[in-house]
């Protein structure tokens, strides 16, 4: 308190009637000035730092190696892939985490970092694991994910799914961090089924290619999007989420029906492609050059903004088994686990796992088949163990997977044999 009887501020001194706001504490004083130049000062420190925001976890960059290791645990096979998939994503946070360095240390961009961004493109036939990889990635990573389905969109003002809803989604799986979400991982799905239609004669607009390839284009890029909190379209009297797509790392994947064909027809012409990687693989050879994608309906740009290109193989049989019993999800596992809780041990025997896997090529879905075929065979084991309490072990052998024999008859004999 000062000799007039006026408190004054403790900071600078300014007595009461000499500023607009004073703020008292525990026998302190603070008044609006200080209040104000202590806010620019903090600011100054870290202009990144928004208050009203929750705080984001350090950026995890693992090596090449550590990434292709971790993904092992989750994808079997497609080894080309995933050393593409670690290089490419090692390169994207280490140039983010290095421009969140710069930013916070100087306040302003390092103009000498080249900060262009690595896109992902992959091409896969169905049920090989293209989502299964950039789920996977995201995880590893822990930042947030989210999968669009490229066939849904429209360019704005048509009747479909705006482009910021994939935004959106982000943004939800980021619980509506901002921040967070600007360094997360989109995967858009079916890409290759928003081809430019050439044969187009239609004067309406091409709603399903050309303009969805555009729209899409402008957030690959980086652009600062204006996001509907709740979905939907836009309305010029709502609020919108900004949220900068500039580091946001997009995967589009497709299997791009025909592909191979195309390029074999321009080798066939006497033009090599660039990919001449010591691979065993033929489809690893057949690496897609610009030229390709844009004959698929790519336009120049969208394939511009995709600079890496990965390309997944078939699933052999031999790879369907181990799907089957080494991720530590494996379906084999789940259903030993399920069943050890009714006190019963299942097992398969090698004949059956390589039957099952048999059935799956055989419906060309990769990877995708061996859920349905699992399902079908275990419906009736499922069901009936609990009810039956007598039942310890479970054997699920060649001819139970097809169809010669009932899993259950194999469990009572052992159960007979046991006793
Ligand atoms: P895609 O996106 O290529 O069509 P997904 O990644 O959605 O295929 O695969 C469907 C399911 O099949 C996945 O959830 C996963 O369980 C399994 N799967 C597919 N490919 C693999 C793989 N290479 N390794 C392990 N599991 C796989």
């Amino acid at each position: 308190m000062a000799r007039t009887g006026l408190p004054k501020c403790s900071f600078c001194g300014k007595l009461q009637n000499e500023v607009d706001r004073l703020i008292a504490g525990p026998g302190v004083w603070i008044c609006n000035q200080c209040i104000d130049l202590c806010q620019s000062l903090m600011d100054q420190e870290s202009p990144q730092r928004d208050p009203a925001r929750p705080r984001v976890p350090a950026l995890k960059v693992p090596k090449p190696h550590d990434i292709k290791a971790q993904l092992d645990d989750y994808v079997i096979g497609q080894d080309q892939a995933k050393k593409v998939f670690s290089v490419a994503v090692h390169n994207h946070y280490k140039r983010l985490k290095h421009k969140i360095s710069q930013t916070s240390k100087q306040g302003s961009e390092d103009e000498d970092v080249d900060l262009e961004k690595s896109n992902i493109l992959m091409i896969g036939p169905t049920g090989t694991g293209k989502t299964l990889l950039a789920r996977s990635l995201a995880r590893i990573l822990d930042v947030p994910f989210s999968i669009a389905d490229a066939t849904t969109l429209t360019e704005a003002g048509y009747v479909g799914e705006d482009v910021e809803n994939i935004l959106l989604r982000l943004l939800q799986a980021a619980e509506f961090n901002v921040e967070r979400a600007e360094r997360g991982i989109i995967y858009i799905d079916e890409i290759d089924k928003i081809g430019r239609k050439t044969e187009n004669v239609s004067i309406t607009r091409d709603v399903s290619g050309e303009g969805v390839q555009q729209a899409l284009l402008k957030i690959l890029e980086g652009t600062v999007a204006n996001i509907p909190p709740q979905g939907g379209r836009k309305h010029p009297q709502q609020e919108y989420i900004k949220l900068n797509t500039e580091h946001i790392l997009f995967i589009c994947g497709g299997a791009f029906v025909g592909l191979d064909e195309l390029i074999r027809r321009r080798r066939g012409k006497g033009r090599l492609g660039f990919g001449h990687a010591a691979t065993s693989s033929t489809n690893q050879l057949l690496r897609p050059e610009t030229e390709d994608l844009l004959r698929f309906g790519l336009i120049p740009e969208f394939v511009g903004r995709l600079p890496v290109v990965c390309k997944l193989d078939e699933l052999t049989e031999a790879d369907l088994v181990r799907i089957l019993t080494a991720p530590k999800h494996a379906m084999v596992r789940q259903y030993r686990k399920l069943l050890s809780m009714e006190g019963v041990d299942l097992s398969f025997s090698d004949g059956a796992l390589r039957e099952i896997a048999h059935i799956a090529t055989q419906k060309a879905t990769g990877a995708r088949g061996l859920r349905a075929i699992m399902e079908h065979i275990m419906l009736d084991v499922m069901y009936d163990v609990p009810r039956k309490g007598d039942i310890k072990t479970v054997r699920i052998d060649k001819s139970v997977v097809s169809g010669h024999r009932a899993a259950l008859g194999l469990a009572d004999k052992s159960l007979k044999m046991a006793s």
